[in-house]
């Protein structure tokens, strides 16, 4: 890997610059010197956007707002004016959804059109570094079984998951695959995209909105204390993640698709590595039958069906973050610290309960 050069002639826009991981990457940017725009839905309201105040205030880079919806056409266009790099993204992540088409897909899919459509038009930006998932990479655990080697690689798509199973998962990748599409035709500009599994870590804003924080949440609050479903996943932190959005962006070899994810793990796993420091939390502590799961989960979650459950729940996950390593220098921060870190967070600003000794 060469040095990281980050070229700070040219402004670089983060569209969804309110989210958790954009958070972090808003924050290297300003400590590397960049000029940011920032795309927000909503510049005046501060309960979102003060934290990115505080970071333009102490780093050496400087924060613009632009005001920008993904559903209404053109609306990048000012922010990206000049901008030699555009770092999509904002998408809603969200498991509990009544309408999938309107609350996921539309603006997953028809946002990455919009965003790229003011990059075909604008005449300054070289590279998309476009967020999306290994949801887009797999849609089940099962179908790990369909894989070259055993393992998830940027050569696989998920192809199990639809509006009806894993919506989420569905928006990722039809978004991911209207980005390729859309970036064949263009020759000033290339598309780099970046597939996280769970995100997890410590937020730049206290109070993140992101559905990670739901998840860790419930490991803390004794929605699981009974024990919780055998669900391998991977994870990664969400500083990592900020770090290799950056490597993405601006090594001039970077190209493709990049799994990022630091290892696997589980809801027990993540349970694991904070039961040293938090054990006085009710965190599950066993792992609950897949039969049992497969009965009463659907009762008790809306967002757990038989599918997910038959498809997920004692299957393993693997994926292989070799090309991140190899072409983007990653290394990756132990789990227990990312973990740690995130529900110290929560505790710190009350989202999960403060117990005394
Ligand atoms: P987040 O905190 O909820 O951020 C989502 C962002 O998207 C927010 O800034 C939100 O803006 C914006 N957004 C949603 N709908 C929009 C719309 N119609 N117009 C403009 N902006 C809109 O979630 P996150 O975890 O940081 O997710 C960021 C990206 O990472 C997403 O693309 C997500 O799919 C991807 N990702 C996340 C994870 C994870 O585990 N967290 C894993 C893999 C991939 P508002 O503040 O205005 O609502």
């Amino acid at each position: 890997m060469s040095m990281l050069q980050i070229d700070t002639s040219k402004p670089a826009l983060v569209t969804g610059a309110t989210g958790y991981v954009a958070g972090w990457i808003v924050r290297r940017l300003l400590e590397e010197g960049v000029t940011v725009h920032a795309a927000v839905r909503d510049p005046g309201d501060k309960t979102k956007t003060w934290h990115l105040d505080e970071m333009a205030a102490s780093l050496p880079g400087t924060l613009r707002y632009f005001k920008a919806d993904l559903l209404e056409n053109g609306s990048y266009d000012l922010a990206m004016d000049g901008c030699g790099i555009v770092f999509h993204t904002a998408s809603p992540f969200k498991l509990d959804v009544r309408d999938p088409q309107a609350e996921l897909v539309d603006a997953a899919l028809l946002g990455t059109r919009n965003v790229l459509d003011s990059v075909q038009r604008s005449d300054s930006v070289t590279r998309v570094v476009l967020t999306s998932s290994c949801a887009a990479i797999y849609g089940d655990n099962a179908d790990l079984a369909l894989t070259a080697r055993g393992v998830f690689t940027e050569n696989d798509w998920n192809t199990s998951s639809s509006l009806h199973h894993m919506p989420y998962s569905y928006s990722k990748t039809v978004a991911e695959r209207e980005a390729w599409s859309i970036s064949r035709q263009a020759t000033r500009w290339r598309l780099v995209v970046v597939n996280p599994s769970l995100v997890v870590g410590p937020g730049t804003h206290p109070r993140a909105t992101s559905e990670s924080f739901n998840l860790v949440r419930q490991l803390g609050d004794g929605t699981m204390k009974a024990g919780a479903p055998a669900l391998p996943f991977g994870v990664v932190d969400v500083r990592d993640l900020a770090e290799a959005h950056l490597r993405a962006a601006y090594l001039p070899e970077a190209q493709g698709r990049y799994i990022i994810s630091g290892q696997a793990s589980s809801l027990l796993g993540l349970a694991a590595a904070l039961a040293g420091r938090f054990g006085g939390y009710p965190l599950p502590r066993r792992a609950l039958p897949k039969w049992l799961v497969w009965l009463a989960g659907p009762m008790t979650d809306r967002t757990v069906t038989r599918k997910l459950v038959a498809r997920n729940v004692g299957l393993p996950w693997k994926a292989d973050n070799g090309k991140s390593v190899a072409q983007l220098g990653m290394t990756y921060r132990p789990l227990d610290v990312s973990i740690q870190d995130m529900f110290q967070q929560m505790i710190d600003s009350g989202q999960l309960p403060s117990l005394k000794p």
